[in-house]
């Protein structure tokens, strides 16, 4: 029978719960378990999609086209397996088919209430599409304490009555802060954040104690006494300075054998196989290469706003056993700059990244930083808005189009860029125009492109001749320009299956100038880089 994991946070926010989720669910895995890891985010959003990536990081993209929070990202680099639309929900969800199914009179008159109808549908979605796997992780979102996360963990109370309290572990992830003047750690916000979860009739099975370093014995003992735990069930989740070492770290604390000694199933489980985890450490430790590459962004200091590519970058690096540091660019710093600043500010990388983005600030300093990479012969990877400002800048430099744009950014121009009023979703045909709503409704999740043979890009994919990668965007370059750019030596390498979309530009007489209109970062993972950034690793080593 599935077992079900509830993972709550206490005493702050931003302890890594997801990355600890992620890590459980990795440690399972590793004891030979199949897992789903799910994520419940109690705000009142529908969805992150409209979400600036200031106040909540990136938005990770599933294949089927979900908008979601990061943390399904580290689920899935940490297992190795794609998350599903049905795997993330927020409040504001659960509100919604609440009330959608009120307007459809499914209630029957009932008078709709915060119980037993929201809590209702929190257990519908703990429930949803399982597939019989061994262990479903679920992330809580927010803090223990939080008024809006209360009718989430009350549905989570009332669903461990349903399915037994023998099927479901909670573990709390919590802070246990070091005070520096008295040398000391402190377990009392623990003591209360757990006293919180109790007045709420949940009672964690497992602590984790998020940390400068180790937690001493006796401080465990102490958390045990007062949270009702066994010392062996207080687990030490350290700071690491990298987080691919700590499924490791949590194993070497006897995590995985207390998760499996409370489902009574650790004596038939299989031994640990952290084989493709020790690799990693590894390569870690001994590093022979060291790269710089530019990040042109708008989002600098920010980097959850760009947590997947971050991570693609890191996976490229371990691949080629080289470590990739980033200089973050600020895109409208750039916009400033003159030709002797923008050569100095590219003087120490290696290659150049310019990431996805909405809306026109810094886009100036992004064309720019296209030029300087072609003009250069210095490698180029853009993606999506990356591979758009490229396209903009070779029509306005190479075609001679002065005022080249996108729609997106001026209407007062000649557009390279527009807006996608059509395209073909499994069969059906997706139709948008200007006054379309802004919730959902870009072309979203895994498509197919179909390459052209002997491109770069058939060869960075190993000799595919039809890739699927993940998108997120309104607008689209304007196919018409196809011809005018293969005479000035740019080519479209990868296209939808209809030929309509321009998926991939690519320029062959450059030593590596590459860009997709998807997100190559999403599908990246710590023991398989995604090909675009092995590539460009590899080409900036050269
Ligand atoms: N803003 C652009 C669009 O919507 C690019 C999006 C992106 O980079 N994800 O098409």
């Amino acid at each position: 029978m599935t077992k079900y994991i509830f993972i709550t946070g206490g005493v702050v926010s931003s302890l890594g719960k997801g990355i600890a989720s992620a890590a459980i669910g990795s440690l399972l895995q590793a004891r030979g378990f199949t897992i789903r890891q799910r994520k419940m985010d109690p705000y009142l959003n529908v969805d992150p999609g409209t979400m600036s990536p200031f106040q909540h990081g990136e938005v990770f993209v599933t294949d089927d086209g979900a908008e979601t929070d990061l943390d399904l990202g580290h689920y899935e680099r940490f297992t190795d397996s794609s998350c599903h639309q049905s795997d993330s929900i927020s409040g504001g969800r659960i509100y919604w088919n609440v009330l959608t199914k009120e307007r459809q009179g499914e209630y029957l008159g009932a008078t709709v209430q915060a119980i037993p109808h929201i809590t209702n549908e929190v257990q519908n979605f703990i429930k949803s599409d399982l597939h019989g796997e061994d262990f479903v992780i679920y992330e809580i979102g927010g803090t223990v304490g939080d008024m809006e996360g209360v009718l989430f963990l009350e549905g989570v109370r009332q669903f461990m009555n349903e399915v037994g309290r023998e099927n479901v572990l909670l573990i709390h992830l919590t802070l246990v802060p070091y005070i520096k003047t008295a040398s000391e750690v402190k377990t009392k916000p623990t003591q209360q954040s757990v006293r919180k979860l109790l007045e709420m009739g949940l009672s964690p099975n497992i602590i984790m104690c998020r940390s400068d370093s180790l937690i001493p014995d006796n401080e465990k003992r102490k958390i045990a006494m007062f949270c009702n735990v066994r010392p062996e069930d207080v687990i030490s989740a350290p700071d690491t300075d990298n987080i691919y070492k700590i499924p490791l770290v949590y194993h070497n604390e006897g995590l995985d054998d207390r998760i499996l000694n409370y489902f009574g199933i650790l004596s038939t489980a299989n031994k640990p196989d952290f084989s493709k985890w020790d690799k990693i450490k590894n390569v870690l430790g001994n590093w022979k290469h060291n790269i710089i590459i530019g990040i042109v962004a708008k989002y600098c200091g920010f980097p959850d706003a760009y947590k997947s590519l971050n991570e693609a970058v890191q996976h490229a690096g371990i691949a080629n056993e080289t470590k990739v540091n980033i200089k973050w660019i600020n895109a409208e710093d750039l916009e400033a700059m003159n030709d002797s600043q923008i050569a100095e500010t590219f003087s120490d990388v290696n290659g150049i990244i310019v990431p996805g983005g909405f809306g026109h600030r810094g886009v100036e300093g992004k064309i720019k930083a296209a030029e300087y990479a072609r003009t250069h012969n210095l490698p180029y990877l853009g993606i999506c808005l990356g591979m758009q400002v490229a396209v903009i800048e070779m029509a306005r430099h190479l075609l001679g189009i002065e005022n080249a744009n996108s729609t997106e950014f001026t209407k007062d121009c000649t557009p390279i860029i527009s807006l996608i009023t059509e395209w073909e979703k499994d069969g059906k045909k997706e139709v948008r125009d200007e006054n379309t709503g802004k919730g959902g409704t870009l072309r979203l999740g895994a498509y197919k492109s179909v390459l052209a043979p002997n491109s770069l890009a058939s060869k960075i994919y190993g000799g595919a001749t039809e890739i699927f990668e993940r998108h997120r965007h309104r607008y689209e370059m304007d196919i018409k320009f196809e011809e005018a750019l293969k005479e000035k030596g740019v080519i479209i390498s990868g296209k939808s299956p209809d030929g309509t979309l321009p998926e991939i530009i690519e320029i062959p007489a450059h030593k590596f100038f590459i860009a997709g209109q998807f997100h190559p970062e999403f599908k990246s993972r710590p023991f398989a880089a995604a090909p675009l950034f092995d590539a460009l690793v590899k080409v900036c080593l050269d």
